[in-house]
């Protein structure tokens, strides 16, 4: 095992839109935590909210904080009393660790913990409120990490946590989706990766989407039909491939205006509806429609259940694809550049891994290292 050193690369945010890669110190892992040696940190939507504005709990625009919060890497060292892991141990990580005394958390509702942001209450979310994985090392809590296999790659590795969060939506509504048919609006990172799911827990896909690249993705990893919605109705087509009843299931992943409209007009009596992408702005929806056809919408934050070790089982057994959804790799001091790939889909991105272990030129020109 290598000497951890004492200071790192780290990207940290400065203000609104301004990240900058500096130097900082290594952390230190405190009593239930491990340090980890970060290889890939994959940039997700909510990393764009947290780069523009503050969300609730995030730490303020100083120049310390550190986003990334889809991250894997080999541990290094282990703070007191873990024995849970050991040192070299590989790992894939989610992000909310409850407060564990809140009665949410004592219900296992840890990702809805009620003491969310309040680190002395022992919340915290992992890229969110504290430092995240757009570093060469970070702190995490046992809690929210879990032994990788050596089969998976550290980059396939962060969409364990992606996958995770869909996959606690779907355990959030029942989860026995055997027979069901199964909508998943819009082929985004979260929708390929609840193709993937819903066909391993044996359903019928059927994937809605605008870009024929990302359904192209779609039908590689297992739906068994593809609709864009530029070319026809994506209601009218649903109904018509359900013999006119409507799906059983609709997982909205794509987070458009519309979408929770579509949801309920294309979800059959009696269905369920997984809101898994954030809406920009406030959506209208005919609720009416949820009474008179006994629908129910659930809503589901995070990775909660521990749904992220159940991801990266179905990811071991081969059931779950990552390489497909991965476009682009980054070093870590041209984290803008990458960032600015997935934000506006360069090179048909999809999903763009920072590897903060490999070399690169810093913004001022000065050689990082590796
Ligand atoms: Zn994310
Ligand atoms: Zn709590």
């Amino acid at each position: 095992m290598q000497q951890i050193p004492k200071t790192m690369l780290a990207a940290t945010l400065f203000g609104p839109g301004d990240l900058r890669t500096i130097t900082k110190p290594v952390p230190q892992p405190g009593p239930g935590e491990v340090l980890i040696r970060v290889e890939a940190c994959a940039i997700c939507a909510t990393d764009l909210l947290i780069l523009d504005h503050r969300l609730p709990g995030q730490p303020p625009f100083d120049g310390t904080f550190t986003p990334g919060h889809e991250y894997s890497g080999t541990i290094v060292s282990l703070g007191k009393g873990v024995d849970e892991f050991r040192v070299g141990d590989r790992a894939a990580v989610e992000v909310h660790k409850g407060c564990g005394r809140c009665e949410n958390c004592i219900r296992g509702l840890y990702t809805a913990c009620l003491n969310y942001g309040n680190l002395t209450k022992g919340h915290r979310a992992n890229g969110l409120t504290v430092d995240g994985g757009f570093a060469q090392y970070v702190v995490a809590h046992i809690n929210t990490v879990y032994r990788l296999p050596d089969h998976i790659s550290f980059a396939e590795a962060t969409l364990i946590t992606t996958a995770g969060t869909v996959l606690y939506g779907i355990d959030r509504l029942g989860g026995f989706l055997a027979g069901e048919t199964v909508a998943v609006t819009g082929p985004g990172p979260i929708g390929l990766m609840a193709v993937q799911l819903a066909k391993a827990l044996g359903a019928r896909v059927l994937l809605t989407g605008t870009r024929e690249s990302r359904l192209q993705v779609g039908r590689e990893v297992g739906a068994d039909v593809t609709i864009n919605v530029n070319e026809t109705n994506p209601v009218d087509e649903v109904r018509q491939l359900t013999g006119g009843k409507g799906a059983d299931v609709v997982l909205e992943c794509s987070g458009a205006a519309n979408a929770a409209q579509e949801a309920v007009e294309m979800v059959k009596k009696g269905g369920k509806i997984l809101l898994a992408g954030f809406f920009k702005d406030p959506v209208t929806v005919d609720l009416s429609r949820l009474i008179s056809n006994n629908l129910v919408i659930y809503g589901a934050r995070g990775e909660g259940g521990r749904n992220v070790g159940r991801a990266l089982a179905l990811m071991a057994q081969g059931r779950l694809q990552a390489k497909p959804l991965i476009t682009h790799y980054f070093p870590l001091p041209e984290i803008n550049r990458a960032i600015k790939t997935f934000a506006q889909r360069l090179e048909g991105a999809i999903k763009v891994i920072v590897e903060p272990q490999k070399g690169g030129k810093l913004e001022d020109g000065s050689q990082s290292g590796d």
